[in-house]
């Protein structure tokens, strides 16, 4: 299956998830702050994948922070980071991981999301204010009306079936819908997208490129074993 395409949310550009990585790599990397680049995607359904950038002496709190907003906050359920079968505390530093490393993020332990999170480089970048800022995130994928075949808006979550408006009009319980978003969440538990406040505009604004030249700093992470 063709990779999903995505949008670099500082310059526009669509690429595939692979070339958008490199191309972040490329032409993104400079600014006065040690950062992370972190993937996360569905552990499932890889359609849906961010790249976004850390300090890396924040802690993965930040993370959990980021992924709820963006793609999992419902109900305030519980959530966990776990590594090569152990917990992950939040309040680690992203800097005691290293490139390479991939951690199952969980969130809510009754209808449960996972979400592969994988520390994919050092990079630097102006200094941010908020502690994760979305680089990149993929086109949402086209979801049609199980019974006609019409672009999917809504999830009749009790079948796991996706509907147009009007074929959701003869759904009996009105509490069973739930809208399509662009999250591997959706259709689970009341996750409405409520808090994701990262829609991609294809009309920008974006910044003019004002960064320093690129500049590679190695030693932030120990060696990946
Ligand atoms: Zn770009
Ligand atoms: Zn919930
Ligand atoms: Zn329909």
């Amino acid at each position: 299956m063709a990779q999903t395409q995505g949008n670099c949310f500082i310059c526009g550009k669509t690429a595939g998830k692979t070339a958008i990585k490199n191309h972040i790599l490329k032409e993104h990397n400079g600014g006065g702050e040690s950062c992370c680049l972190i993937k996360a995607e569905g552990a499932y359904n890889k359609d849906y994948w961010l790249y976004f950038s850390v300090p890396a002496d924040a802690r993965l709190s930040a993370v959990d922070g980021f992924l709820r907003n963006i793609w999992c906050e419902c109900c305030g359920h519980l959530s966990a980071f776990r590594l090569g079968g152990g917990e992950f505390g939040k309040s680690r530093k992203l800097s005691s991981l290293c490139a390479g490393n991939t951690l199952l993020y969980e969130y809510d332990f009754g209808s449960t999301t996972e979400i592969l999170v994988t520390v994919v480089d050092e990079i630097s970048r102006p200094a941010q204010r908020e502690k994760a800022r979305l680089l990149a995130r993929n086109v949402p994928p086209p979801e049609e009306c199980v019974k006609c075949g019409a672009p999917a808006t809504q999830i009749n979550a009790l079948e796991g079936e996706a509907l147009c408006d009007k074929c959701a009009e003869s759904v009996e319980d009105d509490a069973a819908l739930l809208p399509v978003v662009n999250s591997p969440r959706y259709g689970e538990c009341a996750y409405d997208g409520e808090l994701d406040k990262w829609t991609f505009d294809p009309s920008g604004p974006f910044p003019q490129p004002s960064e320093a030249p690129a500049k590679r700093r190695r030693g932030m992470f120990r060696s990946a074993g």
